[in-house]
């Protein structure tokens, strides 16, 4: 049940706000923060408010914002959303990601309906009515203690203005032990100086209570630790209690954040803020035998990850963290070495993949580097190279053996290549006649059967899985026979749709296409077989390499 007022409120709400600058890591602090609550017993979600106008991420090229992460639901949402579903093993979904473009898009069409009643319809109270109905909407499920809201961009900007004033609101409608805030900073540290310096996290403070919100808790990203005399100062000026100052310091990988948050008692600080005890004694045990093995691989790989967005590695933060996961369940370090498909076109580039343990050509759109991915997936299937192809990768698989092993020279997609004479990759029927691109793509989870023998079902262990998609081209089913008899086969296939969905090659080491994005469902906890498998395949082929 869910009330307000004096009324009982059952479920909790943290709001983490960014101040200083971006990109200080609020996603990972809010999963970390979820990870320890969860490890004392507590069912937590987490959600993030962006402050842009797109409706959601789908539109944005990766550049723009990295990786678009796809829910089960088929949400197109922010990447962070990946770092919640990773730490914390949870689904999310549309309810998780909402943005300024949303908040307003709903409001209009309330406007359109006449649902306001003839009123002026305003920012307030509206938008921030809006904005607040989407923050209570997961704890209004009544399946959650703890709500966990990350808002987008930094305190102090225009856009992310009506946000701030309804954390506002909230807080003093859900009253202080039903809701806290926690404000994100960066301390610089002033090499010359030798000085960490407090003073831009006072402003951005300043800029929080001028908004008329007291930050309860200030966690202080950091290169350097952070001494007593600076907490100190941090506590008296922010009005924060010296315990509520808490030091972020850069850690080795993400993974660890949990454990340095715990050690400065993050979770016990809010769990009293919140007037909640915990449920049962710290269970981390499973997180801290992953670090262990993450740690201390016995081998290592390279894998060469082929896609034309390598320069902002965030474009593709679940395939990177996939490989985190496959790497400490199989105590087998995955260096990725990020290649440039446009560079693959020049042979000398081509042949440095032969130093590769395994190759893996990445999601993507377009027609740019479209025939460096082709040459890098007829490398490692005539080198007998472990291949893993993802969405865009296993297109690309299927154009390269429609190619050079059906002779189907002009073998390619529509998308590259409207007119070509064999389109082996072609447009999904429900695509055909659609014109606006937000939300359109084949998006979110689909059943697909397992072919008996093949080595997906060997690699899943069952005969039907569940995948997420994100794309509006498909194999053509026409040309499904000729593939087959020359040794490419459909081992994965949609059983309403018939729609192919892996496309394997048997008789190669390890050659792996498929049409969703198992990267998206990898987490800490539950590393994806595809990318165990893969990273064991590897480790095969270097050592018969190295006989
Ligand atoms: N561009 C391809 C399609 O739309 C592949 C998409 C992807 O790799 N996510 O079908």
């Amino acid at each position: 049940m869910f009330f307000f007022g004096v009324m009982e409120v059952q479920t909790k709400y943290i709001f983490v706000t960014g101040g200083v600058t971006s990109s200080l890591g609020k996603g990972i602090i809010s999963a970390s923060l979820g990870k320890l609550l969860q490890a004392v017993g507590f069912s937590v979600s987490i959600q993030k408010f962006d402050p842009y106008i797109n409706v959601d991420p789908g539109t944005l090229n990766p550049y723009e914002h990295g990786e678009c992460f796809v829910t089960d639901d088929g949400a197109e949402t922010d990447l962070d959303l990946g770092h919640y579903e990773r730490f914390l093993d949870i689904r999310t979904s549309q309810s998780n990601n909402v943005t300024t473009g949303r908040i307003y898009f709903n409001v209009i069409s309330k406007e359109r309906k006449g649902n306001y009643l003839g009123k002026t319809v305003q920012v307030i109270p509206h938008i921030t009515d809006e904005i607040k109905e989407n923050f209570y909407q997961l704890g209004k499920t009544g399946q959650y203690d703890i709500i966990i809201t990350e808002i987008g961009g930094c305190v102090g900007d225009i856009e992310s203005l009506p946000f701030i004033e309804s954390v506002r609101q909230a807080r003093w409608e859900l009253g202080a032990n039903n809701a806290i805030v926690i404000h994100l900073t960066l301390l610089p540290y002033l090499k010359k100086a030798g000085e960490l310096k407090t003073k831009p996290t006072q402003h951005s403070v300043k800029t929080l209570l001028e908004a008329g919100i007291q930050p309860d808790i200030l966690v202080c990203r950091t290169e350097q630790r952070i001494p007593s005399d600076i907490r100190k100062k941090l506590s008296l000026f922010c009005n924060v209690d010296i315990k509520s100052v808490i030091e972020a310091i850069d850690a080795d990988t993400i993974y660890d954040v949990p454990l340095l948050m715990r050690k400065e008692n993050l979770d016990q600080i809010v769990l009293d803020k919140l007037r909640l005890t915990p449920k049962r004694k710290t269970d981390l045990d499973e997180w801290k035998d992953f670090l262990g093995h993450l740690k201390n691989p016995t081998d290592e790989v390279s894998i060469a990850v082929v896609g034309k967005y390598v320069e902002l590695p965030d474009a593709y933060k679940s395939i990177a963290e996939s490989f985190v996961h496959a790497s400490a369940r199989t105590e087998c370090k995955v260096n990725v070495q990020w290649v440039s498909s446009e560079d693959l076109d020049n042979d000398k580039l081509l042949r440095s993949l032969a130093n590769m343990d395994g190759i893996l050509v990445a999601p993507g759109f377009g027609e740019r580097g479209i025939e460096g991915k082709i040459s890098a997936v007829g490398f490692a299937r005539r080198n007998q190279i472990p291949f893993f192809g993802i969405c865009l990768g296993m297109q690309c698989a299927v154009i390269e053996f429609g190619r050079n092993v059906l002779g189907l020279t002009d073998a390619h997609s529509t998308e590259m290549r409207p007119d070509t004479p064999n389109p082996v990759i072609d447009l999904m029927k429900e695509q055909q006649n659609l014109t606006d691109k937000g939300g359109t793509m084949r998006l979110g989870a689909y059943p697909c059967d397992l072919k008996k023998g093949s080595m997906a079902e060997q690699i899943y262990n069952t005969s039907q899985i569940k995948e997420r998609h994100r794309h509006r081209y498909e194999f053509n089913n026409l040309y499904l026979k000729a593939y087959e008899q020359a040794g490419m086969i459909a081992s994965g296939v949609n059983p309403e749709q018939n729609l192919v969905e892996i496309m394997e090659i048997p008789s190669h080491p390890f050659f792996v296409g498929v049409q969703y994005h198992p990267e998206l469902k990898s987490t800490v906890l539950r590393p994806h077989p595809i990318f165990v498998r893969f990273v064991q395949k590897a480790l095969e082929y270097k050592k018969t390499k190295q006989n």
